[in-house]
């Protein structure tokens, strides 16, 4: 561990701590480097670090996956997806392909790659073949899918489109009764395209403590640091720990592409159900590129799947930070990142994944209530602490400067 993340912990360690205090991180690049820099076991233990809705392939709903293998078993059709979503499996009968590689199995034409671009350049190698582009992502993926489209996409390029937004899963959690946490890390890669005041609504609606964070322990701790300052002076706002980089307004031409490619829709989550504006899909004028539109019968067919989860599956608690991923019974017992029985154990940024491959067998040392009473007491007020913005200065770390991140 750096020197500066030794002081960002030592800056933590030293605030007068809430016996509990959850910060809730909403992106799987997050969770990964929380995961392998082992911040949880630094972390004073009354600090719960909590895996919310960050995985885009984890919130894909059954019934497009489904409809993507549907659409692979037809001989005439060549399937691009990008790699983790070929394993994500759905829940049918043992007899039917469960997923796009069991799909590939059976001989269907399935291939993965690795951006949007590489799904053109298929579609301009078979034309005039129909090639589908089972596109799951948020923000940061649909923007260059919208710039492959505003480029011009060859004709027998067709979009199933799978695009989600992030905050308003995060929105729905906050309006809930319980939300389940106290404070929001917000993903870095999402404001650096939309901006980062996007979250503004956080602290400003919901009072809840926000920061931005980029993807070092550094800049982890320094977001934990200012989330929990926030707290303890009840003057929660959105700080920007990832200003290097996350720069108000966002990336304008990302944006300018999506409204030109895409509007906003309800859409269905997996196993959470539909929320409303939370989805991308095509606008008309690219109705041509929308495989929805060009095989129509498979949408309707993939309807039918909608809200089928494998039995036992407790993938949408996960997603939501209701529980932790070893809190679900079926967690490196039957589902193994080798046979995977929910997405969030298939993709890189699915909670379960990131646990596992950081031989995380369970949580213990971070079970919420664990810090002992003789620690609870620890001395209110018994230090003087500088402000924020005299941290700032001592760090030179972006960010935390008690000024709002569109300021
Ligand atoms: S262990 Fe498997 S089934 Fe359980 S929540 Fe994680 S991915 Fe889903």
């Amino acid at each position: 561990m750096s020197a500066e993340a030794r002081r960002w912990l030592e800056r933590i360690r030293a605030l007068p701590l809430p016996e509990r205090f959850r910060i809730m991180n909403v992106c799987g690049g997050h969770e990964r480097a929380i995961t392998m820099a082992g911040l949880r076991r630094l972390l004073p233990p009354g600090i719960e670090l909590i895996p919310g809705p960050g995985c885009p392939v984890c919130v894909c709903p059954e019934e497009d996956v489904h409809q993507a293998v549907q659409l692979a078993l037809r001989e005439d059709v060549v399937l691009v997806a990008f790699g983790d979503m070929l394993r994500v499996p759905v829940n049918v009968p043992r007899r039917v392909p469960r997923s796009l590689e069991q799909a590939r199995a059976a001989g269907a034409d399935v291939r993965p790659v690795a951006s949007p671009m590489e799904a053109a350049a298929v579609a301009r190698a078979e034309a005039p073949r129909p090639v589908v582009f089972f596109a799951a992502g948020f923000e940061t993926t649909m923007a260059p899918v919208a710039a492959m489209l505003a480029e011009g996409a060859p004709e027998n390029l067709f979009v199933l489109l799978s695009g989600r937004l992030t905050w308003p899963a995060v929105a729905m959690l906050l309006e809930s009764e319980t939300p389940g946490f106290d404070a929001l890390v917000a993903p870095g890669h999402v404001s650096t395209v939309m901006g980062p005041e996007e979250w503004r609504f956080v602290p400003e609606r919901h009072g809840i403590p926000a920061a931005v964070a980029g993807f070092t322990p550094e800049s982890l701790l320094a977001a934990f640091y200012s989330v929990l300052r926030q707290h303890l002076e009840a003057r929660p706002f959105l700080d920007n720990c990832y200003a290097e980089v996350a720069r108000p307004g966002g990336n304008p031409s990302a944006r300018r592409l999506l409204a030109e490619v895409m509007e906003v829709c309800d859409a269905p989550w997996r196993g959470i159900g539909t929320l409303p504006r939370s989805g991308l899909r095509l606008r008309m004028a690219w109705r041509a590129h929308d495989a929805r539109a060009r095989f129509p019968a498979y949408e309707e067919e993939g309807r039918r799947r909608a809200g089928r989860m494998p039995p036992g599956c407790d993938c949408a608690r996960v997603v939501l930070g209701r529980i932790y991923p070893d809190q679900c019974r079926l967690y490196g017992r039957a589902c193994t990142p080798r046979r995977p029985i929910g997405p969030c154990m298939v993709s890189d940024e699915g909670a379960c994944r990131i646990w596992w491959a950081g031989g995380v067998a369970s949580r213990r040392s971070t079970r919420p209530g664990s810090r002992s009473a003789r620690d609870a007491k620890t001395v209110p007020g018994a230090r003087r602490r500088p402000t924020l913005a005299a941290d700032a200065r001592a760090s030179r770390l972006p960010g935390l400067d008690g000024t709002k991140a569109d300021e």
